[in-house]
């Protein structure tokens, strides 16, 4: 069943998602108005390469989203959302320009969170989510230089990694006893920190900052340190203060169905700014990764001309490299019971987590053909032979058809 779609559509934030729902509108033969409103001003780009490849490169072609797809799109950049009137369907931008819409969709992604303490001195202290955070940082990363990450979550880690590779000295600061608290089991982290600690990072765990003088952080473990650069990786936060001050139901995200749609009417959201749920944990969550920012917003943009469109209920995924280490996790971080198949130290192996007897969860690493198997097997919430699920010399594409 199609139903019309209320004009025009307009669409906050310019990144993957808005990129993604706009383009599956188009590719689906919908050519009604559409306005994209971005505050950067910058042709849409990816944003993973900023912490990996682009610091090798610099290459800003090179990490541009395809625009095939977003045919005959008002693109408004350099232009932020201040106000919305839901009554009025009205929003106002920054310079006073007001705009009308049948369907507003929030794609406004999050921002990091910052450490008021932290103050610029000659050591600049800067996050990483934008090109131009990269491209600051970027200019930095010379070997020699002393490079402090603060967080060990997974961008800090792959920024340390990168670091590393072009010569800069890193110290990273982590305020918990271990890295990649939030997303990946304790089985992972550790290879992770053993890896960073054989490359060379000074890894401070259950460590914190307690303040900075010009060039100089004092520690909570009583050490000086000198620093060139300070990057704060310590997560982020929706861009969800418009929709809230609107009525609209939000806590750190928007809440949204399985068709994006939020508690008001015609009102949808997209990509990291929701909170939606797991289909994993069955907890409403904020599910941070370009998956789903990718493909939330395609199954978002369906159904709005479809309403019978089946609602997004892929299990939750990421991958993050660092060093020599390609890292894919999904699911859950823990369960009640954890298998591992192979050796992790030996550089391919699977980390996976089980609940009840169901798989959960799971980490690979360098084993991308596992991962899709695996991904099935929690997506099926599978119960498995754990002697066979141990065993790597059983294939896992058999595990999923055995299941
Ligand atoms: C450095 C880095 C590395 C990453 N690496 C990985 C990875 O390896 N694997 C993985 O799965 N995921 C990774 N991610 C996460 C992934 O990139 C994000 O989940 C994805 O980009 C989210 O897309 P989005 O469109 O929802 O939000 P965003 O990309 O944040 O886009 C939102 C846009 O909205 C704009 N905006 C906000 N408020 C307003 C307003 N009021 N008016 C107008 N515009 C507004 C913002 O300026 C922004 O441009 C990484 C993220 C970063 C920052």
């Amino acid at each position: 069943m199609t139903v019309p779609i209320k004009e025009p559509v307009l669409v906050l934030g310019g990144g993957l998602a808005a990129v993604s729902f706009v383009g599956t509108l188009r590719s689906q033969g919908w050519n009604g108005p559409i306005c994209v409103v971005a505050e950067e001003n910058e042709a849409p780009y990816d944003r993973p390469p900023l912490s990996k490849e682009f610091q090798h490169e610099g290459d800003e072609d090179k990490i541009r989203l395809d625009l095939r797809q977003v045919k005959d799109v008002e693109w408004i950049r350099n232009a932020r959302a201040v106000s919305l009137d839901l009554r009025g369907r009205q929003v106002t931008l920054a310079d006073g320009r007001q705009l009308s819409w049948g369907t507003l969709v929030f794609a406004t992604g999050a921002s990091p969170r910052t450490l008021p303490t932290l103050a610029n001195g000659p050591a600049p202290v800067l996050t990483l989510r934008t090109l131009h955070d990269a491209r600051q940082i970027r200019a930095r990363l010379v070997p020699g230089a002393a490079l402090t990450v603060i967080g060990g979550g997974v961008i800090g880690l792959e920024l340390a990694a990168t670091a590393r590779a072009k010569g800069t000295n890193v110290t990273l600061i982590e305020a918990t006893p271990r890295v990649l608290n939030r997303c990946a089991p304790s089985t992972l982290a550790e290879l992770v920190e053993l890896t960073h600690r054989t490359q060379g990072v000074d890894l401070r765990l259950g460590c914190t900052i307690s303040s900075l003088d010009g060039d100089q952080l004092d520690l909570s473990d009583g050490s000086k340190l000198r620093t060139d650069l300070i990057v704060v990786g310590i997560g982020v936060l929706a861009n969800d203060t418009l929709a809230r001050e609107a009525g609209i139901a939000t806590d750190d995200g928007i809440f949204v169905d399985g068709h994006g749609r939020t508690t008001c009417p015609d009102v949808l959201a997209i990509g990291d700014v929701t909170r939606q749920r797991n289909p994993v944990s069955g907890r409403f969550e904020r599910i941070e990764t370009w998956s789903n920012a990718h493909k939330q917003s395609a199954t978002a943009a369906r159904a709005l001309i479809d309403p019978s469109t089946p609602p997004y209920t892929e299990v939750p995924w990421y991958w993050t490299d660092q060093y020599h280490l390609k890292i894919q996790v999904a699911g859950l971080a823990g369960g009640d019971q954890e298998v591992v198949r192979g050796d992790p130290t030996s550089g391919k192996a699977s980390i996976m987590q089980l609940r009840d007897g169901r798989i959960v969860g799971a980490c690979c690493i360098n084993n991308a053909r596992e991962f899709m198997a695996l991904k099935r097997l929690i997506a099926a919430g599978a119960r498995l032979d754990l002697e066979r699920l141990r065993d790597p010399t059983v294939d896992a594409v058999k595990l999923v058809t055995q299941a």
